[in-house]
């Protein structure tokens, strides 16, 4: 299993950075995980990383925000044939694809979806911003076995005790206590930004 980190506030060098979101999965289908602010620079870095619009099966958006939205359109315009889930879809843990879930939609003002990916060492979580807080996140994703990884955007996440037995935490985007989670999971800590290739 294989998650590419096509659009984050980090950049590896030849990608575009900016404020948002975006990898892809690919499981038996391949997913794309919310499309960060602008559909320009989500279309270019999608070239850069040779990932072809047609291929994707799907495309998931954890939340209305632009920060995750914002390339939607453009990317659609490539790829008219791709499903687009967004979190009024579920408000239970589903199936999307072979070996990937939705949590289902959580949070109050602001909903939210995450995604949970069957991988050979247990589960991995990935979540936009994680405004439904990542406790309640994990608490969900656990309903669907254990969890191995987690990668995402955190927001203000600071119980960091929860992360406790995950081994791998590659947090990013908007994850406001980065520094801490890097100290307190040395060995656990992954910096990951677009341009990164996690294989599990
Ligand atoms: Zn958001
Ligand atoms: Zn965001």
């Amino acid at each position: 299993m294989k998650i590419t980190i096509v659009y984050d506030n980090q950049a590896d060098e030849g990608l575009k950075s900016g404020w948002g979101f975006s990898c892809l999965i690919e499981a038996k289908e391949k997913i794309l995980f919310d499309t960060g602010d602008s559909g320009e620079n989500l279309i270019y870095n999608l070239r850069q990383l040779n990932i072809q619009p047609e291929s994707i099966a799907a495309v998931v958006i954890s939340h209305n925000h632009w920060d995750h939205t914002g390339g939607l359109k453009e990317f659609l315009k490539l790829n008219n044939n791709a499903k687009v889930l967004h979190p009024k879809s579920f408000s239970k843990p589903t199936e999307i694809s072979p070996g990937v879930y939705s949590t289902g939609t959580l949070g109050g003002l602001i909903k939210e979806q995450s995604l949970v990916v069957n991988t050979e060492q247990g589960n991995l979580v990935i979540t936009g911003c994680a405004h439904p807080g990542l406790p309640k996140i994990i608490d969900k994703a656990k309903q669907l076995g254990e969890i191995y990884a987690v990668l995402g955007g955190f927001h203000g996440f600071s119980k960091l005790e929860k992360l406790q037995g995950i081994k791998l935490i590659a947090p990013c985007h908007c994850t406001k206590y980065i520094q801490q989670i890097r100290e307190k999971y040395p060995r656990q800590f992954k910096q990951v930004k677009a341009g990164t290739v996690v294989e599990i």
